[in-house]
């Protein structure tokens, strides 16, 4: 696919179309999707997300670029909108608008049910699953403010739109219509929603428990979802194996210590005390995939 259909931010860029828009053919439209996307590879740390999805470090290594040729993308950026629309704003406001994908996606509307109640959308799914995921293992860091869910790509991920403490979670295309899969993508990555980190890299624990709890979700609705890569069923194993011996063991950890990644394996030993300390250190470990 080329790069203009493969932002990050779930968008379809199209050309522009201002009153001078004649003369910019495919390669400027593909000049703003290159710019669109280094920027947000810049911002965006892209979480490892589930078994069996492939490409995503494959694609950010793909953007990365000299940090000259960023600004030099930029400024070109820049004076096209002016050129294009006279007033920089008016442009920006323009590409928002039409930069908005009119693709479906299955999940958010709200029905009225014959009991008078309401239908579940992902949205309030993603409620329910972040109340039951704080609730078994510890409140979430409330510094983050987690907005919503965008359909992309092959990697279901979290990324940080603006590097402002904002968080919104990617599901994969095939998601888009298919809300079982939905379902069980969003209950992975509500986990990583309990203690974002920006851009680092989840140890083998927050791993291993996105895995289990969405394997639990699936058994739980009858999704009929599962892993079958290596790394996110033993990380899964090893993360069970600690809540069986301290089934709030993650809880009582994250009350001293919100952030997943800054878990030690002496924090384990102190508030899980017959963990193996071998058991103990990869738990820590960086999630590594395969
Ligand atoms: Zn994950």
């Amino acid at each position: 696919m080329p790069p203009s259909h493969r932002s990050p931010r779930g968008c379809v860029n199209v050309p522009l179309r201002g009153p001078d828009s004649a003369g910019f053919g495919i390669d400027d439209a593909d000049d703003f999707a290159d710019a669109d996307e280094i920027e947000d590879h810049a911002a965006v740390f892209e979480d490892a997300g589930p078994a069996a999805f492939d490409n995503a470090r494959g694609r950010v290594v793909t953007t990365v670029v000299h940090v000259g040729r960023l600004e030099h993308i930029k400024n070109i950026r820049k004076s096209r909108r002016r050129l294009i629309c006279g007033r920089e704003q008016d442009c920006e406001d323009r590409m928002v608008y039409q930069q908005i994908s009119r693709d479906p996606a299955e999940g958010f509307r709200r029905t009225r049910l014959p009991t008078g109640w309401f239908s579940w959308t992902l949205t309030t799914q993603l409620s329910e699953l972040l109340a039951e995921a704080e609730a078994r293992f510890g409140p979430r860091d409330p510094t983050w403010t987690p907005l919503g869910i965008e359909f992309d790509g092959d990697v279901p991920h979290i990324w940080y739109p603006g590097n402002r403490r904002h968080v919104s979670v990617v599901l994969t295309e095939l998601a888009r219509q298919d809300v079982k899969r939905a379902l069980f993508q969003l209950s992975h990555e509500t986990i990583h929603l309990l203690s974002p980190t920006g851009g680092a890299e989840a140890p083998v624990i927050e791993e291993g428990l996105a895995t289990m709890f969405s394997n639990q979700i699936s058994a739980r609705y009858g999704l009929g979802f599962s892993y079958d890569v290596q790394s996110y069923v033993t990380a899964a194993n090893l993360t069970e194996a600690l809540l069986a011996m301290y089934p709030d063991g993650i809880k009582r950890a994250r009350e001293r210590e919100t952030s997943f990644t800054k878990f030690t394996p002496q924090l384990i030993q102190e508030t899980c005390p017959n963990v193996p300390s071998e058991m103990a250190a990869r738990l820590c470990q960086p999630f590594v995939r395969g």
